[in-house]
């Protein structure tokens, strides 16, 4: 199972920062080798775009493109030029020395040098009633765009947790489908852009539960309703619910990592300001694993043509 062979630059991800290294670095001629993972963190291979629908603020798409087109169209890039796409999470790395060292379920491959690209994953609320086994997946979902049109959420009060773009854009698909949307957040103001709060202030079917917090999730089989609580006066109240969907932030995705690269207080990889060189020399970071600010796909792609480069100079000068 151990592979005798050297590989240059391997990349692990399958968001835009892996596709835009492994496109720069398959030009270099680098031969990349990506590990593009198989429902890795819960998510399907193309990452947190594939459960997406239009995005409109990529360049080069003035009428917007599908999320899962888009990261087809990446994919297809990275093989045009050479790369080589295992659909396999990869599950643990040794860091230790050169080369590197990584592991599959069904591979052992070694590496020069390593960009990991593996983005961030949904988070969920930690209240009663939410958990597996509970009601999550039964009138609870972290993700509207993969579960909002199910028949279960047509036709019913359905709410959003959340202040960002996520929670914006999430109440205005689900508007399509529910008698009303109301978007639950902790405080009086927005994180979103203005745009996406303009375009839920804008939508009649969105209503607004400002400084207040879910607290528990009710129902006997599936969600019926939610106990939820004015986080000023501490009044507490039962609104019937047919759907709660978490739009709260996200997890990086560094469990694999094992405590070998620096993180942060938040589990995001740390990079040198400027670049993406992490703690550990020729091992780069691109893309939302190692970045809390940002988060957009152009800034990942952004952060995976620079880690390319970087690993190019790397290979080049050590
Ligand atoms: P991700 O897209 O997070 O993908 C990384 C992927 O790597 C994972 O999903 C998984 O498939 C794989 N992976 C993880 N661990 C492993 C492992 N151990 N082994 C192998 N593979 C692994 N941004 C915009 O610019 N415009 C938008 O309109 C927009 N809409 C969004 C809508 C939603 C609902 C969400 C959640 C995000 C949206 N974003 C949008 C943000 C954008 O999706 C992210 O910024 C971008 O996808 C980050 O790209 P990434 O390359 O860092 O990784
Ligand atoms: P954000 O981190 O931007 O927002 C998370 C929201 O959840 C915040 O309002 C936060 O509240 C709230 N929150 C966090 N934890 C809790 C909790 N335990 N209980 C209650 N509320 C909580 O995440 P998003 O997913 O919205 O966005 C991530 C990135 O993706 C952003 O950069 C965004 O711009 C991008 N994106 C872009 C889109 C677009 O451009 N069309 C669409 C979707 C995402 P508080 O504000 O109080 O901290």
């Amino acid at each position: 199972m151990e592979s005798e062979q050297i590989e240059k630059v391997v990349i692990i991800g399958s968001g835009p920062a892996a596709h835009t290294a492994a496109i720069y670095a398959a030009r270099a001629e680098l031969s990349p080798v990506i590990f593009e993972g198989l429902m890795a963190a819960g998510v399907a291979a193309g990452g947190q775009l594939t459960t997406t629908t239009e995005v409109e603020n990529f360049p080069g798409f003035p009428e917007g493109i599908e999320g899962p087109a888009l990261m087809d169209r990446c994919r297809a890039q990275s093989l045009r030029f050479g790369t080589r796409i295992f659909t396999e999470t990869v599950e643990s790395v040794d860091l230790g020395s050169r080369p590197f060292t990584l592991r599959s379920d069904s591979r052992v491959l070694r590496a020069e040098s390593l960009i990991i690209a593996t983005g961030a994953t949904a988070r969920r609320m930690d209240i009663p009633g939410a958990g597996d086994g509970q009601l999550w997946q039964r009138g609870i979902s972290a993700c509207a765009v993969c579960d909002g049109a199910l028949p279960i959420f047509r036709g019913q009060a359905l709410y959003v947790v959340g202040g960002g773009d996520s929670a914006m854009e999430e109440a205005g698909y689900l508007s399509k489908f529910a008698s009303q949307v109301t978007i639950v957040h902790r405080r009086d103001s927005f994180r979103a852009s203005k745009i996406m709060q303009q375009r839920a202030l804008d939508n009649p079917k969105i209503a607004f539960l400002l400084n207040h917090g879910v607290v528990e999730a009710r129902g006997d089989g599936r969600l019926q309703s939610l106990l939820v609580e004015n986080l000023g006066s501490g009044e507490r109240r039962e609104l019937p619910a047919g759907g709660l969907f978490f739009a709260i932030g996200h997890l990086p995705n560094t469990g694999f990592l094992d405590g070998q690269l620096d993180l942060d207080a938040d589990g995001y990889v740390v990079t040198r300001p400027g670049g993406t060189q992490t703690s550990v020399a020729g091992v780069f970071a691109a893309g939302d694993v190692q970045d809390k600010t940002y988060r957009q796909a152009i800034t990942a792609a952004g952060s995976g043509c620079m880690a390319a480069l970087d690993a190019e100079r790397f290979l080049a000068h050590g």
